[in-house]
């Protein structure tokens, strides 16, 4: 087994003066691919792909030298680090006003399975984060059809004001719409409340596919992109960092995918705010689009690749393990991910290999890190904004330099 080194000030400043310098970019003249050498030399020059470039990627089933092009963006981005961090995911409900047919998550009132947790619980949950040394809650949940506004309100400032250290990252675009409409009031208003509150960043998630014939097909009744997209400008025009998502591997074509990314990009080039871009692998099991296949790891891995080589403007590919294995993720740190998310612990809403049952899910920061290291590359622990975080034990600090 690799020995982990304990992640302390001294320790981490080694790990960064240690990155490895940008390696010489792939030359377009050794792929064997003859469709892929315009987009290599595109990449080589710097020069941003087209809708064309994607579907040559995909296309192709040259997978490694695909891999190798995101590989040299990821590194002339990022070196050799690989980023993780320590969180806890809180899921506060899945009672949902909505039945979106991809998802094995949600329930109506008085379901088997349905659950909604108190305030108090919530309380407890993210005081057993904070004593863990946890950076970030990351908080989602269904589409409650009852609880107010007020509640959700309450349940950052409550957090906040007993754990004052914690960042929250919480609510997807379509909770951030059923807020306003509970509330009757805009996205803004919407948002700013929530920050007021605590709110401190959003992730990404209900983007799935931007196309309307997916989003008829298989999540009819959900925020449709312009709504998604409105959200996200939004709160980036306030200065609220966000995140965003691809839901691939269920009715969408390829080239929906490459029209998804791109649709992305011009969203990040009109109105900065993302961080990064998190791929995520359709599970089918539980759902009601159980019959389908599921993605294989080819596909996982040229997902990633292809996402860091579309996403220019994007600082970060996230691969999060629950949805592509941790082993798969270990594997795509060399495919253009620099980024693992963190050790989660209970995840509600989906869990490969079996979506019913227990749901604790997690990782832990040897097991991350043995894993980096094995990769060959270098663990570097962040806070939710891609901060180094500098850790002693359960008492940490966010580095003053950028990580
Ligand atoms: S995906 Fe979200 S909105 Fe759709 S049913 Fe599941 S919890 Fe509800």
């Amino acid at each position: 087994m690799v020995p982990v080194e304990t992640p302390t000030l001294a320790g981490t400043d080694a790990v960064m003066a240690g990155c490895a310098p940008v390696p010489a970019a792939i030359d377009p003249a050794d792929i064997a691919d003859a469709a892929l050498r315009p987009v290599a030399e595109k990449v080589a020059s710097g020069q941003r792909l087209d809708f064309d470039d994607g579907m040559a990627l995909w296309n192709s089933r040259d997978l490694f030298a695909i891999g190798a092009l995101a590989n040299a963006v990821r590194e002339s981005m990022h070196g050799r680090r690989a980023y993780y961090n320590i969180n806890r995911h809180i899921n506060y409900s899945n009672i949902c006003a909505l039945s979106c047919k991809f998802c094995e998550f949600h329930r109506k009132r008085g379901e088997t399975g349905a659950y909604e947790y108190d305030l108090e619980e919530i309380y407890r949950i993210a005081g057993q984060a904070d004593a863990a040394g946890a950076t970030e809650v990351h908080i989602v949940g269904g589409l409650h059809p009852w609880l107010p506004f007020a509640w959700y309100l309450e349940m950052l400032s409550g957090i906040k004001k007993r754990y004052p250290r914690l960042h929250l990252k919480c609510f997807t675009a379509i909770e951030i719409d059923h807020f306003c409409r509970i509330a009757k009031l805009s996205i803004r208003e919407v948002l700013e409340a929530l920050r007021e509150h605590g709110l401190g960043s959003m992730p990404g998630g209900g983007a799935e596919v931007f196309d309307d014939r997916v989003h008829d097909e298989v999540f009819k009744g959900k925020l449709r992109s312009d709504g998604w997209m409105r959200v996200h400008r939004t709160a980036h025009e306030l200065g609220i960092k966000t995140n965003a998502t691809i839901l691939y591997g269920h009715v969408e074509t390829r080239a929906e995918r490459v029209r998804h990314l791109i649709k992305l990009r011009e969203l990040q080039d009109d109105a900065p705010g993302f961080q990064c871009i998190i791929p995520l692998s359709f599970i089918p099991d539980g759902s009601e689009l159980g019959h389908l296949p599921g993605n294989t790891g080819l596909e996982d891995m040229k997902m990633l690749a292809i996402s860091r080589l579309m996403l220019s403007n994007f600082p970060h590919v996230k691969a999060f393990w629950i949805m592509q294995s941790m082993k798969l993720s270990q594997v795509s740190l060399n495919f253009g991910v620099d980024d693992l998310d963190g050790t989660v612990v209970w995840y509600d809403i989906t869990k490969r290999e079996g979506g019913s049952g227990n749901k604790h899910q997690e990782q832990t920061v040897e097991d991350i890190r043995r894993l980096v290291v094995e990769a060959g590359y270098i663990p570097v622990e962040r806070d939710t904004l891609y901060r180094r975080v500098i850790r002693n034990g359960s008492d940490w600090q966010v580095a003053q330099e950028r990580g």
